[in-house]
């Protein structure tokens, strides 16, 4: 087991004037406080006390200078202080929360002095999604952290340390690709092929998939309901604890799917990459999955984290038509019914087969190419769906901020 070790930026998103001049004034209060004590040249954590107590800090802002000044003073033996240095705080200092029903999802509460501190909406670094789940889930701990202004930004700087299972050494061709399939009707299917090349083991978690179809549609209902009659409170803890039962059959799916994982030999788990998703779907398949993005993105994250931590590698390929085409032959086909995939292929011997499964192998085939298995076979003709991809809406913007911001944090 070894310990992997990141620095998470989050970038604090337009604080009002109000949580702007607490903000400076932390900083303010932290500067003196560095520069008291650095001037009394402290050189144990007991003599930087006696200087920071009498600061309007938090705890943690203090902690931190009593543990940062004599380092300064002995190990790092600086002559003088420079200007900028950000404002640290001890471990724990910072919360973390996520609130997956609103534009903003991330909230970060910052300590300003004793017994006050700010809850303010934060956007982090999007590759760095799996380790905010991991803190969130607590299955990552929190050192340090820093809070610094650059070009009036304000942003955070976190320090996380999570568990990892060192990779065992095997090639890539060498591996079992597991393809994970994030759908409606079944929330997660997993699929892989055998040593003879059948698709076998299939796994669905489809009643999940109604749970959280249940859960999320009692959010929208109830919480419109309870706002239209003033009770933004009320709606607001019923919404908290409804996406926190969702987020509860998110997080034993992804530990179910990572067990599936290790039950094969030589796995990778294998996901749709969600960069790609935009550019590569038809306006219906497109729009639906961007209302259920959020549900992607924080299962992605749920599986890389938890994949690392048993040592899996994890791997991310074009989606493009997983869903739609036979995974026996290549060729497009149809849905007759949600579950059921059609190939349309007169030559093929599979006619129908479960659409998740169908789409769940096709993600497994892209592994070692990240394209189609039949993709050099196909002539270039992909006009229909080219003309079908121009409806696509250029920008996320417009839903995006049709999505309402239901957070109301006081500070
Ligand atoms: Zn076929």
């Amino acid at each position: 087991m070894t310990t992997l070790t990141k620095t998470l930026e989050l970038k604090l998103v337009e604080p009002n004037a109000h949580k702007r001049r607490k903000l400076r004034e932390t900083r303010e209060a932290y500067q003196q406080a560095l520069h008291d004590a650095f001037d009394a040249g402290c050189t144990t954590q007991t003599e930087a006390n006696d200087v920071v107590v009498n600061y309007k800090l938090s705890g943690y802002a203090k902690n931190a200078l009593k543990k940062y000044v004599p380092q300064l003073t002995t190990t790092y033996n600086a002559g003088e202080l420079h200007d900028a240095h950000p404002v640290r705080f001890t471990n724990e200092g910072l919360r973390l929360d996520h609130k997956p029903e609103n534009a903003i999802e991330w909230y970060v509460k910052i300590p300003h002095h004793e017994d006050y501190h700010l809850w303010m909406p934060a956007q982090p670094n999007p590759e760095q999604r799996d380790w905010l789940e991991a803190l969130n889930a607590g299955d990552a701990t929190m050192g340090e952290s820093r809070l610094f202004e650059r070009d009036g930004t304000w942003y955070l700087h976190v320090t996380a340390t999570r568990d990892a299972e060192g990779g065992s050494e095997v090639s890539d061709e060498e591996r079992t690709p597991i393809g994970v399939d994030i759908g409606e009707a079944s929330l997660v299917t997993v699929c892989h092929r055998d040593d003879h090349g059948c698709p076998t083991a299939p796994e669905l978690w489809a009643d999940e998939g109604k749970t959280v179809r249940r859960l999320r549609k009692t959010y929208f209902t109830a919480t419109r309901r309870l706002q239209t009659r003033g009770s933004e409170r009320i709606a607001e803890s019923f919404g908290d604890d409804l996406w926190n039962q969702i987020d509860d059959v998110f997080h034993r799916v992804t530990r179910e799917v990572v067990d599936y994982a290790e039950s094969v030999k030589n796995p990778v788990l294998v996901l749709e990459d969600l960069t790609y998703i935009r550019e590569s779907m038809d306006y219906g398949e497109y729009m639906n999955r961007r209302l259920h993005g959020w549900g992607f993105a924080k299962l992605h994250a749920q599986i890389r984290y938890k994949a690392v931590e048993k040592g899996i590698p994890v791997k991310t390929v074009n989606p493009r038509n997983t869903s739609k085409e036979c995974h026996a032959c290549g060729e497009v086909g149809y849905r007759p019914q949600q579950a059921t995939f059609k190939c349309t292929n007169d030559a093929c011997w599979m006619g129908e087969y479960q659409a998740d499964v169908n789409g769940a192998v096709n993600i497994a085939d892209r592994y070692l190419s990240g394209e189609s298995r039949f993709r050099e076979h196909e002539n270039d003709d992909d006009s229909a769906e080219d003309g079908g991809r121009l409806t696509a809406p250029q920008d996320s913007q417009a839903d995006a901020t049709k999505q309402e911001t239901l957070g109301t944090y006081a500070s």
